[in-house]
């Protein structure tokens, strides 16, 4: 109760000389002696074993669990297995976390806008472990149906800086890399970020709204964009009726009568190349100005 771990009773607790909490733990729950394959319950101890979990943090100081468990042997002669260690749902075998610090790590990444390294810095977990988590988290979000949406609204933002390579024969400068995710979004109402998809053409787009339900498609009612050419062939192609010049665009939650970004003329103009004295470096803020 004290720990409030379903399963395992406090046995004693101890300061390390980092400030952390040692807990030392045993099992007190019955199930945990049921063979994982035949379900039937153990009474023969093989041997004692201890294991090292991490937990969430009490206050700033980091909780480490020490269970003393036990490895028992199935005596069921048509069974297979023929011994087992005990293993809690709260605290499953090959994890070296405790289940509510893992689930309170994604859940954190997700909803307080944190990134995965702060989360990893503050939970004492490694970066791939925190991403791990934050994966888990918004995977259950990401199947659930989307929010049913009138105005969508779709733009696109820059992944990273343009690539650029000069071609050491002819000095001429060339793009290597320019990639762009566009951004599918409730752009009247509160449903937020519905998609993201990599790159900007009308056929990815139109692609991501071909896979959508379509009682749901049937419910959006107008689509919120710039003067993207390819936007426009996307809605036109999966959302007939509803493009622009069909039907009156509404403005924007900032006002704006073509979305939040104000200059849409220069979608889709290529980042321009390097200017001479910018040198060859790779990866040019080309167009970062025009981003601030
Ligand atoms: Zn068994």
């Amino acid at each position: 109760m004290l720990l409030g771990i379903e399963g395992l009773a406090v046995a004693s607790v101890g300061l390390e000389d980092d400030g952390a909490r040692v807990v030392e733990v045993v099992t007190d729950e019955e199930t945990a002696a049921a063979c994982p394959e035949c379900g039937v319950l153990s009474t023969s101890v093989k041997e004692r074993a201890t294991t090292r979990r991490r937990d969430l943090p009490y206050g700033v100081a980091p909780i480490r669990l020490v269970w003393h468990k036990t490895r028992w042997r199935c005596r069921e002669t048509r069974c297979p297995r023929g011994s087992f260690t005990e293993s809690l749902p709260s605290v499953p075998a090959r994890s070296r976390l405790t289940t509510r610090l893992r689930s309170e790590c994604g859940e954190r990444i997700a909803t307080d806008a944190s990134c995965v390294q702060a989360a990893a810095a503050r939970y004492r977990v490694s970066w791939p472990v925190a991403h791990a988590a934050f994966v888990a988290h918004v995977d259950a979000e990401l199947a659930a149906p989307l929010p049913p949406v009138e105005v969508l609204g779709i733009d696109e933002t820059r992944r990273g800086k343009p690539v650029w390579a000069q071609d050491p024969d002819t000095c001429r400068w060339h793009l290597v890399a320019d990639r762009w995710l566009t951004g599918i979004v409730d752009a009247a109402g509160t449903g937020g970020l519905l998609g993201h998809v990599d790159g900007r053409t009308a056929e990815v787009v139109a692609d991501w709204l071909r896979d959508q339900p379509q009682a749901w498609l049937d419910g959006v009612t107008h689509v919120c964009i710039d003067l993207s050419g390819s936007y426009a062939k996307a809605v036109a192609d999966a959302l007939p009726g509803r493009g622009p010049g069909r039907r009156p665009v509404p403005p924007g939650p900032s006002g704006q009568r073509h979305g939040h970004r104000g200059a849409a003329a220069r979608h889709p103009r290529a980042p321009r190349p390097p200017r001479p004295e910018e040198g060859p470096r790779v990866g040019l803020p080309a167009s970062a100005a025009h981003r601030a």
